[in-house]
């Protein structure tokens, strides 16, 4: 037997011991090195490249060469945290820190290592191992970032967090509000937090996380919690736990105090309310505002919205777009005209005042409705401007002026009639007072013969009565206006007014060769009125029709019975009366041709008498004309005297 050759033995442990060496610092990921104290040198293992990227033959075997890949600002701590543990007889050195590889980036490294001391204490090796541990540390370092930014944000969230488990008890809180009250929350219900929730409160929100377990599903809910002073709303939201088998091991809870949100919310519903009251009170002003009210809410008037009073003005529906600016204008009914010409759309002036930003004043226009009704309005737009001074659309409001227009052109038409009143009264007394003055005249001459002086009396006498009856007729015309006039009411037959007319007027109608036939209905035609008043009406239109008719005309007065009414009847084949007169005929100072060249004498007040007496005794008085040339008819109906009728009847044998 040969003993074996120790020296292969213990080349082949070494071999054996650098194979486990260089095996370990594979496995380890790292290096493994041995350093012997006493004399300074280091064996390292292989690996060096792959730690800090230096190859074998460019490592130092002594630690020192280590310590300069050691990060400046951790080679301090390193060496003393070294000293400590080879003095302290501790045995164990375990440290991380940074170095700087061969291309200059860094790494973390944890340096962990055995030392071996003498029997006198004394460190004589250190055997350790050096592991990169950057990839650990940066995932770590992130790690840390995200807990402190997630830790940042819920700080400043008003979110409370918490999680309960399944008799809901909290196991964990975060309230960043109430940071103190963490701790006495764990391990209590919200029943047995009494000092913070009502009872009623805690059960509802007990019941609502139990209804979240037991379905499985995440909940969201509002909360009203009861608090000492006062109460505040929360939205809840609530996600099952699960463990790893999917079982429900409790609930997760997020809750935001909404309170402010809810009071500006609160505010601006109970705002919201009172400007829909606001709104209702305006469209009940808007709808029952006598005026047309307009509003345009865009600056080229696209659309024009109106009120009542408007829409029936210009003949539409409420509600309907009433913009000549809108694309199909086509569908509105009615047209616009300034002073007799049609107003195009831009020039109207809603969009004049959109358009140029400035206040349109009252603007007179007309406008014609569908059926081609007219009427006159006054408008006024004004631009709206939004708070930046853009102009947003135009309101407008207008006032029907039609009636007023109408009474202001009768004002302006009795008020020249007046003036011809008095040209015409002036004309008319001249005439009479002349002669009368040339009477006395020729009365005053001092050989004046019987027969001149019965002429110029007589003259005198007939000018006089034709004033005093000029005067008489004025008189009537302002007593019947301010009512003073009074009837005297008796029984009188038609047949006995119309004998004592013409017995008076024979003579005046003669004079002017005209023919008069009298057709009075035989037979009983009583009436209740003033004897001299009717006569008045009936001798007004027999001296008209004989004024009015050329020289030999033919004048008919009739009186006749139709059913309650007596009816006296004068026409004549005189000048006539043109159509566009007849409406006007009877009212005061009227006359067809007022020219006082052309007058036939008058003054426009004897229809107005006729008119105003047949009203006053109960009738009325109409007048008929084919036209000038065509002679006229004028008929008074005054209501017959049925007690009178009953009594000729009673007397009858
Ligand atoms: P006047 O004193 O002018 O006759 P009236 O009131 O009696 O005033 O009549 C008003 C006008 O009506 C007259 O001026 C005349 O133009 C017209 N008129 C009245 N009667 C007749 C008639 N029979 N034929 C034609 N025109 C008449």
């Amino acid at each position: 037997m040969f003993a074996p050759d120790s020296s292969t033995a213990r080349r082949k442990d070494l071999h054996a011991s650098e194979e486990r060496f260089r095996l370990l610092s594979e496995a380890l990921s790292g290096i493994v090195y041995d350093w012997d104290v006493t004399t300074g040198q280091v064996d390292w293992s292989e690996g060096m490249t792959k730690l800090v990227g230096y190859k074998t033959h460019e490592t130092d075997p002594y630690m020192a060469w280590w310590h300069d890949c050691i990060h400046e600002g951790d080679r301090e701590s390193v060496q003393q945290a070294l000293a400590a543990a080879m003095s302290r007889t501790q045995s164990l050195f375990d440290l991380e820190y940074r170095v700087i590889r061969r291309d200059g980036s860094m790494a973390y490294v944890q340096d962990r290592s055995r030392i071996v001391y003498d029997p006198a204490g004394q460190a004589v090796r250190v055997v350790g191992c050096i592991q990169d541990v950057s990839r650990r540390r940066s995932v770590e370092e992130k790690l840390c970032q995200t807990q402190e930014r997630f830790e940042r944000a819920l700080q400043n969230l008003p979110l409370t967090l918490f999680t309960h488990d399944r008799d809901l008890r909290y196991t964990w809180l975060h309230n960043p509000a109430y940071p103190a009250v963490e701790q006495s929350w764990l391990g209590r219900t919200d029943a047995e937090l009494e000092s913070v929730f009502a009872p009623e409160d805690a059960a509802r929100l007990m019941e609502f996380k139990s209804r979240v377990m037991r379905t499985g599903k995440s909940e969201r809910q509002e909360f009203a919690l009861r608090s000492r002073e006062e109460v505040r709303f929360y939205e809840l939201a609530a996600e099952p736990l699960r463990d790893r088998e999917g079982q429900v091991t409790g609930v997760a809870c997020a809750a935001i105090d909404i309170t402010d949100r809810r009071r500006a919310q609160a505010a601006i519903d109970e705002l919201n309310v009172q400007l829909e009251a606001r709104l209702r009170e305006l469209q009940i002003i808007l709808d029952t505002a006598p005026v047309g009210i307009i509003i345009a809410e865009d600056p080229k008037c696209k659309v024009i919205r109106s009120n009542l009073a408007l829409a029936e003005m210009v003949g539409m529906a409420p509600g309907e777009n009433v913009s000549k600016s809108s694309p199909d204008t086509d569908r509105l009914p009615y047209r616009v005209f300034r002073d007799g010409k049609e107003v195009a759309a831009d020039d109207l002036p809603m969009q004049r005042a959109a358009r140029l930003g400035i206040s349109n004043n009252d603007e007179l226009l007309e406008i014609v409705r569908g059926d081609g009704s007219p009427i006159k309005i006054i408008l006024r737009a004004e631009p709206i401007k939004g708070a930046d001074g853009a102009v947003k659309g135009a309101v407008g409001c207008c006032v029907d002026v039609t009636d007023l227009k109408k009474a202001e052109q009768a004002l302006k038409e009795a008020d020249r009639r007046k003036d011809q009143f008095l040209a015409m009264l002036a004309h008319e007394l001249r005439n009479p007072l002349s002669s009368i003055t040339n009477a006395l005249a020729l009365l005053r001459m001092p050989k004046i013969d019987e027969e001149n002086r019965n002429w110029a009396g007589e003259m005198a006498d007939r000018q006089l009565s034709t004033i005093v009856r000029l005067v008489d007729d004025l008189l009537d015309v302002s007593r019947i206006s301010s009512g003073k006039l009074q009837l005297k009411m008796e029984p009188v037959d038609a047949a006995t007014v119309v004998g004592r007319v013409v017995e008076t007027l024979r003579n005046q109608l003669s004079e002017r060769k005209h023919e008069l036939t009298i057709e009075v209905d035989p037979g009983p035609l009583p009436l209740w009125g003033d004897p001299t008043r009717l006569e008045q009406i009936l001798t007004n239109l027999l001296q008209n029709a004989a004024k009015y008719t050329d020289e030999g005309g033919h004048i008919i007065l009739k009186a006749r019975r139709e059913g309650d009414e007596i009816v006296f009847e004068v026409s004549d084949n005189g000048i006539g009366i043109p159509d566009e007169v007849l409406p006007r005929i009877f009212e005061l100072y009227n006359q067809v041709d007022a020219s006082l060249g052309r007058s036939r004498g008058g003054l426009g007040i004897g229809l107005t008498l006729v008119r105003n007496l047949a009203l006053m005794h109960g009738g009325s008085v109409m007048v008929a004309s084919e036209g000038p040339g065509k002679g006229s008819v004028f008929a008074v109906r005054l209501p017959v005297a049925r007690a009178a009728l009953e009594r000729t009847q009673d007397s009858r044998p």
